[in-house]
């Protein structure tokens, strides 16, 4: 290959060994050009001219087929990965989707959503969400007993900051005013305040679009924040408050029993031989046991009384402004209440009973206290033929 130095006029031939490219036009070119006797001082000027444009060219062909290469490599990936997931869901297609004909609505009866998760479990890699969507939350802060203020939810999202545009920005407002003047003057400078102008609103355009994206994060994320609150309060089987909130609740009751003289109840309440009902049903019928005993249990108590899932089968219930009489009546209804209780699975009807301890607060104890005694008194309600309560010492 040959390279040209063009310098003050004078053309300075060198001979490569190696060619850089090995285009032959270029080479005989070049060849024709290295004769001492061959060449004119223009011919050989344009000749590497063109030469260095060709390479140019060539180079950014190189670069561009690169490019072209990877994409078309990363086309055939997105392709396997596309045959792959089709013939994944091609596998799914008799999942028939228990849509209500009349409201769209899924329907949740039944165990569908069991038997659906079971399915897409076995057949494909998809995890069903349980979390709360936002028409629920306040079906969940009610069934939680917790007002929606304490999460401090907004009751709408924030509206969307309105910012100036550029057809309303003072600032393009007055170059544009700078500008018309500048061109009735004849100013030589008009062209290159127009491009500012110009890059200036569009800029402006930019920042009023990255402001609005921004203002719909701010609110999807205190949405998702709230939400996030709720589930970590939230027993996700039964809907009902779990541990953590429960002994939240239980100490905001007891400083409120200080404060105002107050007291209130505890019932520790335990499903009896639960474990038999798994066994002989399944794991999927004790989880409609205990979600039907929560539905039970919430519909059963006053509004202001407090309702969680303790553990497995357990449930706790605080009973506000309320003495250990009135607490055994209240046991003694959702006892017998649980007792009536029967829940359908599969043409056969399940039913159980529940062993509760029952406890009033005193002043000067701790909660744990409480909560020992209230459980101590359970565990001799089990021992003494279970399907009752029992008042704790
Ligand atoms: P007892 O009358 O002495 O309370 O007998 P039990 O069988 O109810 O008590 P045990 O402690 O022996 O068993 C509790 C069972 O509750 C065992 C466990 O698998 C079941 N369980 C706990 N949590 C869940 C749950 O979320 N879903 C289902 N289906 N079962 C659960
Ligand atoms: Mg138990
Ligand atoms: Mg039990």
């Amino acid at each position: 290959m040959y390279v040209f130095d063009c310098n003050l006029g004078s053309v300075t031939l060198m001979a490569r060994r190696k060619p850089l490219m090995d285009d032959e036009a270029l080479v005989r070119a070049g060849q024709v050009l290295a004769d001492p006797a061959a060449p004119s001082l223009d011919l050989a000027r344009e000749y590497a001219a063109l030469a260095a444009e060709y390479r140019k060219q060539q180079r950014k062909l190189h670069k561009t087929l690169t490019i072209s290469d990877s994409y078309q490599a990363r086309l055939k990936d997105t392709m396997k990965l596309l045959e792959d997931t089709t013939a994944k869901y091609r596998q799914l297609k008799e999942v028939a989707l228990p849509i209500c004909m009349y409201c769209k609505k899924v329907r949740a009866d039944n165990n569908y959503w069991q038997k659906l998760e079971t399915y897409f479990g076995t057949h494909a890699d998809i995890m069903f969400s349980h979390g709360i969507c936002p028409d629920c939350i306040e079906t969940a802060c009610s069934h939680m007993g917790i007002s929606r203020d304490r999460l401090k939810l907004p009751e709408t999202p924030p509206a969307a900051r309105r910012v100036k545009g550029p057809a309303d920005d003072a600032a393009v407002v007055e170059m544009r005013t700078l500008h018309s003047r500048a061109v009735t003057d004849g100013n030589p400078l008009a062209p290159e305040l127009e491009q500012i102008i110009s890059r200036y609103a569009k800029l402006q355009s930019r920042f009023t679009k990255t402001m609005s994206i921004s203002d719909g994060y701010q609110s999807q994320l205190m949405d998702f924040k709230a939400r996030l609150e709720i589930v970590a309060r939230t027993d996700l089987l039964t809907g009902l408050a779990n541990r953590w909130e429960i002994m939240a609740r239980l100490e905001s009751e007891q400083s409120r029993t200080k404060r105002y003289g107050t007291t209130f109840s505890l019932l520790i309440c335990d499903l009896d031989y639960f474990k038999e009902i798994n066994d002989t049903f399944g794991h999927c019928a004790g989880d409609k046991m205990l979600k039907a005993i929560a539905d039970l249990l919430r519909s059963a108590l006053r509004s202001e009384d407090f309702c969680g899932r303790w553990g497995g089968e357990e449930f706790l219930i605080m009973l506000p402004e309320t003495g250990r009489e009135q607490a055994s009546l209240v046991a003694e209804k959702l006892l017998s209440a649980v007792r009536d209780i029967r829940v359908p699975w599969e043409e056969q009807v399940i039913s159980v009973t529940m062993s509760a301890g029952v406890g009033e607060f005193r002043q000067g104890m701790s909660l744990d206290q409480c909560i020992k005694l209230v459980d101590d008194a359970l565990y001799t309600a089990k021992n003494s033929g279970r399907d009752r309560y029992l008042l704790a010492a």
